[in-house]
């Protein structure tokens, strides 16, 4: 599958459409989910062309891949839901069909601020 330049995030990072920033570095940029599903639920892209996990895993610079997971960790300690500034989150990634993924560009949801529940509906 080609990355497809037009999906929505493409857009966010180019700043074609707004978003409710976070945090921004050389490699990730981190914005609220537009339909947050718990009290906090954050975003963190990478910058690069990446359709999901498995792409950027496979194709991703150790450099992209470092930035990537210190991103996560970054924008968890800012909104004070890292286990050293609160009480803990959950990073989640969906892949493809089955994983239940609607944005084609590789991203973590974080969900914290209150116990997020069962692991798979
Ligand atoms: P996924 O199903 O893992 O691909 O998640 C896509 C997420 O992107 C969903 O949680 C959407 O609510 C979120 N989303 C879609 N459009 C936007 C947007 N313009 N700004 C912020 N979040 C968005």
């Amino acid at each position: 599958m080609k990355y497809d330049d037009e999906n929505i995030f493409a857009k966010i990072l180019r700043g074609e459409i707004p978003c409710k920033r976070i945090y921004e570095d050389d490699f990730v940029l981190s914005f609220y989910d537009i339909n947050p599903q718990k009290k906090i639920h954050a975003l963190v892209i990478p910058k690069g062309k990446y359709i999901d996990l498995d792409d950027f895993i496979q194709n991703a610079s150790p450099d992209e891949m470092v930035g990537l997971l210190k991103g996560i960790n970054i924008v968890a300690k800012k909104l004070g839901i890292s286990v050293d500034t609160g009480k803990g989150y959950r990073a989640l990634s969906n892949i493809s069909e089955h994983g239940g993924q609607e944005v084609p560009h590789l991203h973590f949801h974080l969900f914290g601020g209150e116990r997020v529940g069962k692991m798979v509906e």
